[in-house]
């Protein structure tokens, strides 16, 4: 009895020797938390990372009146666009399309619309004045040339709210593996990605169940790969019909799916993929996911049926 407790003991002991060095840092960013995880010391490692996700933030922001998006919003073209906010509106056309419009970074107009119906009348907008809004909704409208970016019709305006967030993470990951670390974890208010395993394990990461905080729907095993869920339980107007996710077809809330799980390289295409997934629905979301080569995803439907990509494993 006595060895066998003994045994036990070793065994955790050994454990605990394996257990590698972690640290573990969090902001708040991006209008959410991020958390920034590294095996072994190097916090100037982190710190250069956060720094990398400040200047995402304050590129991108709609917040901050002073980032190039609030310049392009208010004054419909920026010059001297950052080749950051071009690599990212070139990513955004290029998800619009493979998703046939269900992603639209200029769905903003809509957000306002409804932002403003719920403060002055407390409830949604009328359908003409969603039709009204809805001539303002469409990514072809933007225009780049070189630096410039520029709207083609008056009173338009972009949300990177669906992709952003992934990016600054790539971003994260990036300045990580430029110094050198191997083993890191980049969260961003659920969009992260890995570099590497933990060490001995992959990064372990439970999906919640959208409608119950204390259960979860499975665990995902990251190792270099990234994941973003969109769902509507996080932001929402008063009730959750009237979410922050926009269906640029209708010009209201996207029906149908409750949460959008992606796994895939990279994290802007994993945020991107959520959000678009959402948009389209259960089959065209899944047929698209299917489509995709190296990316996979879990859906669950209104129903709470959960959806899971052919090669998405437990
Ligand atoms: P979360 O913000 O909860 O991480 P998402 O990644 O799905 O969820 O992003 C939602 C955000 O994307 C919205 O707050 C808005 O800024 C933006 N958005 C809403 N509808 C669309 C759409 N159809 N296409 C692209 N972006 C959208
Ligand atoms: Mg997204």
């Amino acid at each position: 009895m006595m060895k066998k407790i003994l045994g036990i003991l070793m065994l955790l002991l050994a454990t605990g020797c394996v257990q590698e060095q972690r640290l573990s840092s969090t902001r708040e960013l991006m209008g959410t938390i991020v958390t920034i995880t590294v095996i072994g010391e190097d916090s100037a490692a982190i710190e250069l990372a956060f720094k990398e996700i400040e200047k995402v933030e304050s590129l991108m922001s709609r917040y901050d009146p002073d980032s190039q998006v609030s310049a392009l919003n208010s004054e419909g073209y920026i010059e001297n666009a950052d080749t950051l906010l071009i690599n990212v509106l070139r990513k955004a056309e290029y998800y619009s399309a493979i998703s046939n419009g269900a992603f639209d970074v200029t769905v903003q107009p809509l957000l306002e619309l409804y932002t403003e119906s719920f403060r002055r009348k407390r409830k949604p907008p009328s359908d003409a004045e969603i039709k009204e809004t809805l001539k303002l909704v469409d990514y072809a409208n933007i225009m780049i040339a070189g630096d410039k970016v520029s709207f083609s019709k008056e009173g338009m305006k972009i949300t990177l709210g669906g992709i952003a967030k992934g990016y600054a993470v790539d971003r994260a990951v990036e300045v990580l593996k430029q110094n050198g670390i191997k083993h890191a974890l980049v969260n961003a208010g659920g969009d992260m990605r890995a570099i590497g395993s933990k060490g001995v394990e992959d990064w372990s990461i439970a999906l919640r169940n959208p409608r119950d905080e204390t259960d979860y729907i499975t665990v995902i095993k990251l190792n270099d790969k990234a994941v973003a869920t969109s769902g509507d339980y996080e932001r929402y107007f008063i009730d959750k019909s009237q979410h922050h996710i926009i269906n640029p077809k209708t010009g209201k809330s996207a029906l149908g799916l409750i949460s959008v799980t992606v796994i895939t390289d990279k994290a802007i295409d994993a945020d991107a993929l959520a959000t678009s997934v959402f948009v389209l629905g259960a089959n065209k979301g899944l047929e698209l996911i299917e489509s995709l080569s190296g990316v996979e995803g879990l859906l669950i439907t209104e129903e709470k049926e959960v959806i899971r990509s052919s090669g998405f494993s437990e």
